[in-house]
């Protein structure tokens, strides 16, 4: 049995049944039975049965927040915001922009072979089964929307948890379970990665993985064997750039907001803060200010900004990092320490500075509330030191001067720039989401998220009368052709 644990209280939450090794191949065979079912009907038939699920969570919004709330330790009106609201609003735009982005039929322009009766199309089909991995810190966002949109293309699911959010997972397939779908169109999996992960990989035709940057690596290895495509959404260091002009109490609240919520266990979490010299003091002072005001405690009670980690290893594993920090010169402004108030793994939200952009709490992803500060003094040092680390998820540039900030997000290397904004367009169902570098590879949500669970087919169809020129036999008339082909060739030449 895998136990689940409040990681703000350490009850125990409930169990759930391991998969066995035993049923894995069979699971993976009934998918793909369910799967061709799925794919016989019209996009709009499959779109209707999908967006039933709004009316099935709509029935328990605060029963389904609360239970995200007991597994991961956040609270529940953010697990609400973040996760089932997020969920709602993007199964609706699912719904309706499926038909448009891959339900027709799109003519290619052939340009001259069209003078020889040639046409080609392009179509979207399923791709068969596809293993949805899912990480722990939003247990039910990132992979409900994946599922909604793999299913909605035409392919069946098989959907693995985290063994930290296993009640969650169960509930997710609960809610499937309760639509007009055929039977194992979609099925969930309980075990830990390393027992049953490449079982999910060898069995599916794509995986998508959201998860860190190591598992990402190991799974794109393990589907190399295969050739199995996949998609990767993996760590990230997002940073904020301040220019003076900013909004500076908006951005202060953006900080704190980005830095600290859900315990800063947030891919695009704001990790690193580059402020323009000129404000450094003022918004520094200001939001070390509102960091120290911060109410951590049980999520379930009333106006809890800040609850637990997931769990012991990921609490020591942050904790060891300041403590490396410390080592290297850093200094702590506030937090810095497990919160020594309460039982469960409560790390505090932590701001460092004295910071330079080489050291190792600068480069690596700490996945807690943990806050780096820097000093910049010009436009090209901050753009260096930003590019200047291994992942490109998200970045935020913060500047009244639009036209500027866009300036500026074209030099970063990253998937996503904000500006004026942080974190938020993981919410966003209509733009891509994903990174450069070790940040990952593919893209979910919006339309490239469906492209990403499609196989495009390619039609050519040809009413040309007689052979084509190109076939043999290659006797003298050919050499003719050659020449026209040759003309041709030569006309295609554009001059300054
Ligand atoms: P992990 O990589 O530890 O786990 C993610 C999932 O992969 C879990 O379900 C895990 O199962 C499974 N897994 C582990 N090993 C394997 C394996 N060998 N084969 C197949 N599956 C495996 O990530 P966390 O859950 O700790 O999530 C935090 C990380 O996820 C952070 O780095 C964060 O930045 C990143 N993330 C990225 C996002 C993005 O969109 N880019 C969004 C959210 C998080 P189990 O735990 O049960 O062993």
């Amino acid at each position: 049995m895998i136990k689940s644990i409040n990681p703000a209280t350490l009850e125990i939450n409930g169990e759930v049944e391991e998969t066995s090794l035993e049923k894995i191949d069979g699971i993976y065979e009934s998918s793909r039975i369910a799967q061709k079912k799925w794919a016989k009907l019209s996009i709009d038939e499959r779109a209707k049965r999908i967006i039933k699920l709004n009316e099935v969570i709509s029935e328990q919004f605060d029963e389904i927040s609360l239970l995200i709330s007991k597994e991961v330790g956040k609270p529940p009106s953010e697990a609400f915001i973040n996760e089932v609201y997020g969920v709602a609003d993007s199964t609706f735009y699912y719904y309706s922009t499926i038909k448009e982005v891959l339900g027709k039929a799109e003519q290619i322009s052939l340009g001259f072979y069209e003078a020889l009766n040639k046409k080609s199309f392009l179509l979207y089909k399923p791709i068969g089964v596809i293993s949805v991995i899912g990480p722990y810190n939003y247990p039910f966002a990132i992979p409900v929307q994946q599922i909604v949109q793999s299913l909605l293309a035409g392919n069946s699911v098989v959907f693995k948890p985290s063994s930290e959010t296993v009640l969650v997972g169960k509930k997710i397939q609960e809610i499937f379970d309760r639509l007009d779908l055929p039977e194992n169109l979609i099925q969930t999996v309980f075990g830990s990665g390393s027992k049953i992960g490449n079982f999910l990989i060898d069995n599916a035709d794509k995986v998508l993985f959201t998860g860190s940057t190591s598992t990402g690596k190991k799974i794109m290895e393990r589907a190399a064997k295969t050739l199995t495509e996949v998609s990767l959404e993996l760590g990230g260091k997002s940073a904020m750039i301040v220019f003076p002009d900013a909004d500076i109490e908006r951005a202060i609240l953006a900080a704190l907001w980005g830095a600290f919520t859900n315990s800063g266990q947030v891919c695009a979490a704001i990790k690193r803060l580059y402020l323009h010299s000129d404000i450094y003091d003022l918004f520094l002072n200001k939001l070390v200010e509102l960091t120290k005001k911060l109410k951590q405690d049980i999520p379930t009670k009333p106006n809890v900004d800040v609850g637990a980690m997931i769990n012991e290893e990921q609490l020591n594993l942050v904790d060891k990092i300041v403590k490396v920090g410390l080592e290297e010169g850093t200094k702590i402004l506030t937090g810095g320490r497990r919160n020594p108030n309460l039982k469960g793994y409560f790390y505090e939200p932590t701001i460092l500075t004295n910071a330079n952009n080489s050291m190792q709490v600068v480069q690596q992803e700490i996945f807690g509330p943990v806050l780096v500060v820097l000093k910049f003094n010009d436009e090209k040092e901050v753009i260096e030191m930003v590019n200047d680390n291994q992942y490109g998820l998200t970045n935020s540039v913060w500047t009244k001067d639009v036209k500027y900030g866009q300036k500026i997000a074209e030099e970063l290397d990253t998937g996503t720039v904000m500006i004026n904004e942080v974190v938020y367009t993981f919410a966003l169902a209509a733009t891509p989401w994903g990174g450069t570098k070790n940040s990952g590879i593919g893209r979910t949500h919006g339309k490239l998220g469906f492209y990403g669970v499609a196989k495009p087919l390619h039609i050519n169809i040809d009413q040309y009368k007689g052979p084509d020129l190109w076939w043999m036999p290659y006797d003298k008339g050919f050499d003719e052709i050659v020449d026209n082909f040759k003309t041709v060739a030569a006309s295609l030449i554009v001059k300054d």
